[in-house]
């Protein structure tokens, strides 16, 4: 201890004290043992050469024990929770032989929490040279615990433990900071879970906050620990995945999520089922800073909920127009009704033993104003999204039965009941309504559902189909087997038809594919069942006589007919003729997705301008360029920062078959897309500031790579309709 403190005494000899400094040795010692605080030194080393008795004792040691230990080891300090780990270590303030002020450092072993605050000045001889640190320190373990607690408050959502919305913005908009820096990646997924409403209304809010706990947990379990979950509140869940830019991955990793999430929930006794959507970007490529990178997700989100729930989507450029678009498709479809620009169209099912119509499927069509015919693939997930498929879908029932009510007595109309609909408790009083306006028996009305309501509170669920049921009314399952259901729902729910999915009867009739048998499964079910079976979709002779073959009872498709308007629907019966000859090619075949997209391909630095018929995961055809020999190594430009090396495997004057090194991937809604993309970064390094693209823009790499090079092959012009005639 002498030795320690003896330079604030120069001018006196060495040996003796003076009365002055024995003084201040005894005020020193009652602080030491008052508590009030501990002393530290340690040397040019960092190495404790002094250290309070009782300080020593706080964390179980003595002070001979701490003594030549590095300070370092005794002094962490708390990194788990700064957000932005900016604050320097200690380490490194030691290295710098700087001063330490206030400090709060946590002492000891990392089980036993006990938090100081420490000071201490860096000491120096009289040469200059460093001679070590002398320092104090003080409890603060109260204090910091509060202190932590309430920031936890503030970082984490109490309900799930997870990240709150405040956190996530702060840890992404630091990792994009210090990624931008380091030119790495970093994705984000954005969710928003399917049917959560229908659960907090129906099962009640404690219910609602159980199940976005097993959401949390099962989350936890999907994603690894680089990783960052958050809840930014309600049912909206965020993840940020640093260093991640391979779409092949994360697409993987979505549909992982989307999975897991569809299971069925436990809660209270009750079986809950919901789903989730996730929209997904990814930084450098899809948004620079985190403001743009979160709007990327959020349009991507949109995108995904509007392709039908359970789905995930990447971010792309179209995405911008396209969420202009359905806003402006919400507006005008806000007016349709009473404008009377929807008609309702009948589409003939028939017995496929007598070629007998039994039936007609209602849907719906929208001629607007200026955009002509708009699908109702189109408009009716905009209509769902915005709830108008409540109206728009009275108003479907309503006409149905009326056009229905002027058809012999034998046929049944069948109408398309969305989800959402469905999960509307007026449901059932608004077809008792529609029935009872028209005169329509109840039994030559079908409702077809899709396995999407059984989403949501299973007991709600199951009191509509009861209410439905003591109607009288029919009820189908549509589009069985693409969706979420399982076989038990098949069982219990009281359907009087199953609807196997076009996605089934299409390729059903080629070599190697388990269609068939799909099919011939799904109706051997329904048979056990005492269910009628719908094949949809039949457009050629071979799939006609293979689901014949297969035992579906009913056939619907362009075989038969089209959804034809109300009056040629009467036309078509008058005269009590109810066969329908199928009328079609002999055989189906399979559609190549005929893509016609202008792209670039670039050979030895040369860019050329091209065009892309088919497309498929493992090659393309492409062209414009002539006579370029097999086995050619070439760079395809699919736009987006997507370049595609491929070899050309056949050629013929401007056409060539070129294969993909590296198979393309589905980007959640049937486009082929790259995995990786050229990142803006590389741009930058080739002398194109960062700020000057736009987020998801590479609109200098096709000047870029084009300034470069001689061309090597004849570039041919093709018009992309000379093309599509050919
Ligand atoms: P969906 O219920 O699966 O209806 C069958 C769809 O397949 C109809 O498309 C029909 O025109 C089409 N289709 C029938 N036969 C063939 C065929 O041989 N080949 C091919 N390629 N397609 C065939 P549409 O009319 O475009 O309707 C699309 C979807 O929109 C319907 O699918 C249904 O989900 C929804 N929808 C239509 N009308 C309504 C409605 O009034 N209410 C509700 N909620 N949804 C509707
Ligand atoms: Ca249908
Ligand atoms: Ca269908």
């Amino acid at each position: 201890m002498r030795g320690l403190f003896k330079s604030g005494g120069a001018g006196r000899g060495a040996g003796a004290l003076g009365e002055d400094a024995l003084r201040r040795l005894s005020l020193f010692e009652d602080f030491e043992s008052a508590g009030i605080g501990w002393f530290w030194a340690s040397d040019a080393e960092d190495r404790f050469i002094y250290i309070t008795e009782t300080a020593a004792n706080a964390i179980g040691k003595t002070a001979a024990e701490v003594v030549g230990s590095p300070v370092s080891s005794l002094f962490a300090t708390d990194q788990e929770d700064d957000v932005e780990r900016t604050s320097r270590t200690l380490p490194f303030i030691l290295r710098a032989r700087n001063s330490i002020n206030d400090m709060v450092v946590r002492a000891g072993e990392e089980e036993r929490a006990i938090w100081w605050s420490i000071k201490a000045r860096p000491h120096f001889d009289a040469d200059g040279e460093f001679q070590g640190y002398r320092g104090s320190a003080k409890d603060v373990t109260r204090t910091h615990q509060q202190q932590k607690d309430a920031s936890r408050l503030a970082q984490f959502d109490s309900l799930t433990g997870l990240s709150n919305r405040h956190r996530m913005s702060k840890r992404l908009n630091a990792i994009l900071t210090s990624f931008q820096a380091a030119k790495r990646s970093c994705a984000l997924m954005m969710l928003d879970l399917d049917r959560f409403k229908q659960v907090n209304d129906t099962l009640g809010h404690p219910a609602g906050d159980e199940l976005l706990k097993q959401v949390a947990q099962r989350l936890e379990r999907i994603v690894d620990k680089g990783g960052e979950i958050g809840r930014l509140g309600g049912d909206e869940f965020q993840i940020i995945l640093p260093d991640i830019d391979d779409r092949g991955r994360l697409g993987e990793i979505a549909a992982r999520i989307i999975q897991m999430l569809s299971q069925p929930y436990s809660i209270e006794g009750s079986r809950a089922v919901i789903g989730t959507s996730i929209g997904i970007a990814i930084a450098p490529y899809d948004g620079i800073t985190s403001d743009e990178l979160v709007k990327a997700t959020d349009l991507a989100l949109y995108a995904a909920k509007g392709d039908g729930r359970g789905q995930y989507r990447f971010y792309s450029n179209e995405l911008k127009d396209g969420a202009q678009e359905r806003r402006e498709i919400e507006e005008d479809l806000r007016d349709a009704l009473s404008r009377g620009e929807l008609r309702m169209h009948y589409q003939p099912i028939i017995r496929t033993s007598d070629n007998v119509v039994t039936g007609f499927e209602a849907l719906m069509r929208w001629n607007h104003p200026e955009r002509g015919q708009i699908s109702p693939e189109e408009f009716i997930p905009i209509a769902e999204e915005s709830n108008l498929i409540v109206p728009l879908g009275e108003w479907a029932i309503r006409q149905a039965c009326e056009d229905a009510s002027q058809w012999p007595a034998k046929l049944t109309v069948s109408v398309n009941i969305s989800a959402n609909q469905f999960s509307a408790p007026t449901l059932p009083s608004i077809v008792a309504n529609a029935l009872a306006a028209s005169g329509l028996p109840p039994k030559r009305l079908e409702l077809e559902i899709t396995e999407g309501v059984f989403m949501g509170d299973a007991a709600a669920v199951d009191a509509t189909f009861e209410k439905l049921k003591a109607l009288g009314v029919r009820l189908v399952l549509d589009d069985f087997g693409t969706g979420y259901a399982s076989l038990g729902i098949l069982r219990k729910a009281p359907f009087d038809k199953i609807k196997i999915d076009q996605s089934f009867v299409h390729g059903s009739t080629e070599p190697d594919n388990s269609n068939s048998a799909i099919i011939a499964a799904i109706v051997s079910l329904a048979q056990a069942l005492v269910m009628e079976t719908t094949a949809e979709g039949v457009e050629a002779m071979d799939e006609l006589a293979l689901v014949k073959k297969r035992g579906a009872t009913h056939v619907q498709g362009f075989i038969y007919s089209r959804a034809i308007d109300a009056t040629e629907v009467l036309e078509r019966l008058k005269g009590g003729n109810l066969v329908f000859e199928p009328v079609g090619p002999a055989k189906y075949r399979a559609e190549r997705r005929r893509v016609f997209r202008s792209i670039g391909v670039i050979h030895e630095n040369h860019r050329y301008d091209a065009v892309m018929r088919d497309l498929s995961k493992n090659g393309a055809k492409i062209e414009g360029l002539l006579d370029v020999p097999v086995g050619t190594k070439l760079v395809l430009d699919l736009g987006g920062g997507q370049l595609a090396v491929a070899t050309v495997r056949r050629s013929q004057d401007a056409t060539q078959g070129v294969e993909f090194e590296q198979p393309l991937i589905n980007d959640g809604r049937d486009n082929l897309v790259t995995r990786h993309r050229v990142s803006p970064y590389a741009l930058a390094a080739a002398g194109m500031p960062l700020s000057a693209l736009p987020p998801g823009h590479y609109p200098l790499i096709e000047e870029y790579i084009k300034s470069g090079g001689k061309a090597r092959f004849m570039q041919v012009e093709v018009s992309m309709t000379a093309s599509r005639a050919a």
